[in-house]
């Protein structure tokens, strides 16, 4: 019976996860409660995808007009840019309210109830909620959804002031330019941090614990991209060095200890530090202990449905998306995550399908990725021993690259050479993050070559990269079926 409970479904955390599950739950009839004990809208909106993508739009402007070689090229003269630093912050912070705002609306309309406070399980069908003013709520929910996110992950000896020492957090406010500035980390927020400072005219240094910069990229292409978006801009580069010790200060100073024998390598002096170190996921405070679920690092573990696993069983009540189970720790998996679970809350059976879900990286230009690595993918290939086809396509030999003076990009793609079907695509170069999302359909409907092959693609757009692509990997699969008559 319905009115056993307060809620159908209260929500923990309002980030993308938490705003999608409970607007698929209102709009299908759910009385549901989102908890939220900060800004609505989480990490995505407020400091992380929404203001940065803004700040990349600026820097990519600043880029492209500073460039007079290749706007000469184009018979364009221009003269020094001038920006005004407070100008762009605030173009990423007004959007980060309108994002905001929609939400709200958004979920106004749709009928959920916004509980504002810090959610705990209390039981397992059970919320309690703190709210600011020290009062205590309690409320009754059937299902119960976490979605509390993630944080910045600062290694031990790195102390943030939030200052000089940073982490993205606060750099997406650019409260001021460093005029030097250290990038500890080569992710893709450390990345795309760079590709911001160096557009508004920064010294960027970046450092990086692995041997190889850019280590959670395809290795080819992160090769090929490290060229432009690293070397080609004067970047610093330290590699396979831990930053072990980390003070604030004017100047900030960064201690680099060797990761293979630790001894101190280097010390540097700086005018600010970002930390892009990774992120950690935000479940120490719920209580999930006493309700018997463990967590792998603080990672809760949940089902292909999204139902939280405890001693290998789950718990029909509880459902976790988002950063907070570790699976691609991305908004748009967050969201897709937590529209499943509602959708197994109602009865309907569905899960993620991880391989088709794309992510990118917004520098200039832009890398992104769906599917298997080629390391993933020969591994399988092995084990269900089926042979690996790779093929290459260059921006260089398109139309609409060379005509937009944008020739420095690849398509990487990952195939059976047996059947045809793709299993994962790397793609850097102009647009690549919109580009990848059609091998990511083709991935989703576990389309071949053979069929993608004759799929006519406008001309002249960078689309015909992916096409040209298709077509050197379908002479592949040729080859093997003639060889195998
Ligand atoms: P979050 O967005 O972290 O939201 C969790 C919410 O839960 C927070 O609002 C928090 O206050 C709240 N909360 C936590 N505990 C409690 C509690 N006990 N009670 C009540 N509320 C609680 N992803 C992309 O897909 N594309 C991008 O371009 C992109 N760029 C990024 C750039 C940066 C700089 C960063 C940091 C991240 C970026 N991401 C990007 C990742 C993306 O932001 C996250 O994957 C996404 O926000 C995860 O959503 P979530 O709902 O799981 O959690």
């Amino acid at each position: 019976d319905r009115t056993d409970f307060d809620f159908d479904l209260i929500v923990i955390g309002a980030g993308y996860g938490g705003f999608d599950a409970a607007k698929h739950a209102s709009l299908h009839g759910l009385r549901t409660g989102l908890v939220e004990s900060n800004e609505m809208g989480g990490t995505c909106v407020n400091r992380g995808c929404v203001p940065s993508k803004a700040l990349l739009a600026a820097a990519g402007r600043i880029r492209n007009l500073s460039d007079s070689n290749h706007l000469k090229k184009f018979g364009i003269q221009s003269g020094p840019v001038k920006f005004e630093r407070q100008a762009i912050a605030n173009h990423a912070s007004q959007l980060v309210t309108t994002v905001r705002s929609n939400m709200i609306k958004t979920l106004e309309q749709a009928g959920t109830k916004i509980l504002k406070g810090t959610g705990r399980i209390q039981d397992l069908q059970l919320v309690g909620i703190r709210e600011k003013n020290g009062v205590d709520r309690l409320y009754s929910a059937r299902n119960i959804i976490i979605a509390t996110g993630s944080r910045p992950f600062i290694p031990s000896g790195i102390k943030v002031d939030g200052t000089t020492v940073f982490t993205s957090d606060e750099a997406v406010r650019l409260d001021w330019l460093p005029p030097w500035i250290a990038i500890i980390g080569s992710g893709y927020i450390g990345l795309e941090f760079a590709d911001i400072y160096t557009a508004l005219g920064c010294e960027v240094t970046m450092i990086e614990a692995l041997d190889q910069l850019m280590p959670t990229f395809d290795s080819d292409i992160a090769k090929i991209a490290a060229r432009k978006l690293i070397h080609g801009r004067d970047i610093d580069t330290r590699t396979g060095l831990l930053a072990t010790r980390v003070v604030p200060g004017m100047p900030a100073r960064i201690e680099l200890t060797s990761r293979i024998n630790h001894t101190l390598v280097e010390e540097l002096e700086v005018d600010a530090v970002l930390v892009a170190t990774g992120r950690v996921p935000v479940s120490q405070n719920l209580n999930l202990e006493k309700v018997g679920v463990q967590t792998d690092r603080g990672f809760i573990p949940v089902n292909d449905k999204m139902q939280v696993i405890s001693k290998g069983k789950e718990i029909p009540s509880l459902w976790a998306v988002g950063d907070v189970t570790g699976k691609m720790m991305l908004a748009h998996v967050a969201a897709a995550q937590g529209i499943v679970a509602v959708d197994n809350i109602l009865g309907i059976k569905r899960y993620i399908d991880y391989c088709s879900i794309p992510a990118a990286t917004f520098t200039h230009p832009e890398i992104s990725s769906v599917g298997l690595s080629e390391s993933e993918a020969k591994k399988i290939s092995v084990e269900e021993s089926f042979d690996l086809g790779t093929v290459y396509s260059y921006f260089k030999a398109n139309s609409k690259a060379l005509a937009e003076l944008e020739t420095d990009g690849v398509v990487k793609l990952i195939f059976r050479k047996d059947t045809g079907e793709i299993l994962g695509a790397h793609i850097y170069g102009l647009h690549a993050a919109d580009l990848v999302q059609e091998i990511a359909n083709a991935i989703a409907n576990r389309q071949s070559v053979k069929v993608l092959v004759n799929q006519v693609h406008t001309h002249p757009t960078l689309t015909e990269v992916i096409e040209l692509a298709y077509k050197e990997a379908m002479q592949v699969v040729e080859k093997v079926g003639i060889a195998n008559g």
